[in-house]
């Protein structure tokens, strides 16, 4: 069965997710690294994207759920992990029809990663990816063997654009009005689990290992 994986930016769900494929045998989905993937390659799709996604406002549902469907559309076996998808009501709405017209493999828990405001900041401003693979980094809480060098493929390291203070305020209110809702709606689906986003990386994927 796949997974939800949502929550606010910043509260682990790409370094858990990682963590997830590695023990569950499921399909990682992120719109953030599809969107950054696309926003890198100047696809039509990215240059659409970058203007929202750059200034930390949720990218429209129409171009949001179009491109989780293309995804679906290549590739519909096995279960899937979604991460930061969805977003909106009306995201999580398509999901479900997605998933039911298109026989994908049905959402089996939605998983809150629940970690207070202040750690969000931490984890946002500290955080560095790699250019080539997009491995997470934090300065602080899980830095690269050389700095500045990816330690899985020797790429380099650099801030995302939007985890500057000010998009992450914008990106913050954006999670507040249209995701935290979402807490509701799966509750009344029966399907929420509220997982503790706080400690480190293992103490947390215990936490989520229950659920795979
Ligand atoms: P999200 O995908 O939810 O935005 P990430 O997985 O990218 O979050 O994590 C945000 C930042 O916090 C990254 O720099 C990551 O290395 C760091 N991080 C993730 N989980 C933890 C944790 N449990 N403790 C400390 N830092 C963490
Ligand atoms: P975060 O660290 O905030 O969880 P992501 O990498 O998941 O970041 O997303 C980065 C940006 O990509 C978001 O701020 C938004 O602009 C866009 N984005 C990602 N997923 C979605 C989605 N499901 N709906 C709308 N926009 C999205
Ligand atoms: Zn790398």
């Amino acid at each position: 069965m796949s997974i939800v994986l949502f929550g606010p930016p910043g509260a682990g769900k790409g370094t858990q997710s990682e963590r997830m494929v590695k023990e569950g045998k499921k399909t990682h989905i992120s719109t953030g690294d599809l969107f950054r993937a696309a926003m890198k390659n100047k696809t039509p799709l990215g240059i659409e994207a970058k203007g929202y996604v750059d200034n930390g406002q949720l990218v429209p549902d129409s171009i949001t759920i179009g491109l989780v469907r293309e995804v679906l559309d290549a590739n519909k076996e096995g279960d899937f992990i979604f991460d930061g998808f969805p977003r909106t009501s009306p995201q999580a709405e398509a999901l479900e029809e997605l998933i039911s017209e298109m026989g994908v493999s049905p959402i089996q828990h939605a998983l809150f990663l629940e970690v207070p405001k202040q750690v969000l900041m931490e984890r946002l401003t500290g955080r560095r990816l790699c250019k080539d693979c997009g491995a997470v980094y934090h300065v602080k809480s899980a830095p690269t063997a050389k700095e500045g060098i990816c330690d899985r493929c020797g790429g380099e390291t650099y801030q995302r654009k939007d985890d500057s203070e000010d998009v992450i305020a914008t990106r913050l209110e954006a999670y507040a009005k249209s995701t935290e809702p979402l807490k509701e709606y799966y509750q009344q689906k029966g399907l929420y689990i509220e997982i503790d986003g706080l400690g480190d990386t293992d103490s947390v994927f215990s936490r989520i290992k229950p659920y795979l």
